[in-house]
């Protein structure tokens, strides 16, 4: 970074800058994480000038020794992490993921079924503004209006009624655990294809904090970048290596070009971190930060979708406090606690304005909070939630959110020297 510094000092100072934002912030958006340095040493390391494409032994360019090395042990810690006969560690992200098991499984025209967006599904699986919307047929489903969880009857019965030849589970705003074996027996019903996109709960997965899918799906999809700790990425895996060589061909020459071997070294480090008895208890940990979160925001009286949480996410449905997801990520904006509106089971407003808020345990677990902590949290939100227009409320809450990141310090060993 003091080469960065000299030689481009205005990027040396905007990454500066989002260091401070995220170490003086609480971050509470679900889907991020603080990687650990060896990550980041990786990510930036000279293996992005190499040009690898195919896979490890099987590559178009030479010089690929050392890449393959890498590429390798990515692969073989991804599949013992996951206990998975296959992995391919290339894609570039969660959606790319995806993307190569549709071509790999679907052709134009074909019919899915995922979970709808706004109860929690993923662009990715049958949005309009989405490939996966515009090239294939979609239904959906969505969350029981009762216990605003997975009702897998009427999962069953949707499923007879459309007949999709794939079928998504796992989500993106989903607070509950999902019955992978529950949704193979619809899939074998139907005779389909079953994708598990385990973008969110990875991490919980690798360590057994949510059953795993890769004894039920045909494929499973996850990000490398959320309960997984790693570089932003996507990886996809399986337990039918016959099926395994066909997703490699989807990934490349299918849908992608060289490889980011940069990135794939930062995964290599972050599976082998998660491999580790600390990523066991720090996923543990996760898991009860969030529960902590759950039950003191519901002892100060909002209520959360679902009633709670079984993994590292929650929702506020904040319609109970008349006020709109928009202007309760505003608030916690105002406070410096990131986090983002999200649409509740059927939302009355639209997907810009929302009635919830998505909060998660992931980043500031890997910051070192424990329960205590997070109820403190609950404390704050639950404060500025119900107080939205008391100032010196307002400036209460900051307080203890500066407090909680100076006794929490974010990579105290990184220093980016800006020059003045
Ligand atoms: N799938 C799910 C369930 C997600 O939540 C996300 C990201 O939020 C993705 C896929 C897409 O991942 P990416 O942003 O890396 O493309």
């Amino acid at each position: 970074l003091d080469f960065l510094a000299q030689t481009d000092p205005i990027v040396a100072q905007y990454i500066q800058q989002e260091l401070q934002r995220q170490r003086d912030h609480l971050e509470l958006i679900a889907s991020e994480n603080f990687t650990s340095a060896a990550v980041l040493a990786a990510q930036g390391s000279v293996l992005t000038n190499k040009y690898a494409e195919g896979l490890p032994a099987k590559r178009y360019y030479g010089g690929c020794e050392f890449i393959d090395r890498v590429e390798q042990l990515a692969i073989d810690r991804a599949k013992q992490l996951f206990d998975a006969a296959h992995a391919n560690v290339q894609p570039h992200s969660g959606a790319q993921a995806n993307f190569a098991v549709f071509l790999t499984l679907l052709e134009p025209g074909d019919t899915i079924m995922g979970m709808d967006l706004s109860h929690g599904g993923h662009l990715t699986h049958g949005s309009p503004v989405n490939v996966s919307g515009k090239w294939f047929k979609v239904a959906h489903y969505g969350v029981s209006p009762e216990t605003e969880q997975l009702d897998y009857d009427q999962i069953r019965e949707l499923a007879k009624q459309h007949r999709p030849k794939l079928l998504i589970c796992g989500y993106s705003a989903y607070p509950r655990i999902i019955d992978f074996a529950k949704f193979r027996s619809i899939a074998d019903e139907i005779g389909a294809y079953l994708l598990a996109d385990i973008a969110h709960v990875a991490g919980l997965v690798a360590t057994g904090h949510h059953p795993s899918p890769i004894p039920h799906c045909h494929v499973v999809t996850t990000t490398t970048h959320k309960t997984l700790r790693g570089p932003r990425g996507g990886l996809i895996l399986t337990a039918d290596a016959e099926l395994g060589k066909k997703l490699d061909k989807a990934v490349f020459p299918g849908s992608q070009g060289g490889p980011l071997e940069h990135v794939i070294a930062a995964k290599a480090v972050a599976f082998g971190e998660a491999l580790t008895p600390e990523f066991k208890t720090y996923s543990g940990q996760v898991v009860a930060n969030s529960q902590a979160l759950a039950a003191q925001l519901q002892a100060r009286g909002l209520k959360l979708v679902s009633n709670g949480t079984d993994n590292h996410l929650m929702l506020v449905d904040l319609q109970s406090v008349g006020m709109t997801g928009k202007e309760g990520d505003r608030l916690l904006g105002e406070v410096n606690i990131t986090a983002n509106k999200n649409t509740v089971p059927f939302d009355p407003q639209s997907p810009f304005v929302t009635s919830g808020v998505r909060l998660g345990s992931p980043a500031m677990t890997t910051r070192g909070l424990g329960e205590a902590e997070f109820k403190e949290i609950g404390d704050i939100i639950a404060d500025r939630f119900l107080n939205p227009e008391d100032t010196a409320v307002a400036s209460n809450c900051r307080r203890r959110v500066a407090q909680l990141c100076d006794r929490f310090p974010l990579y105290p060993h990184l220093t980016i020297p800006v020059p003045a």
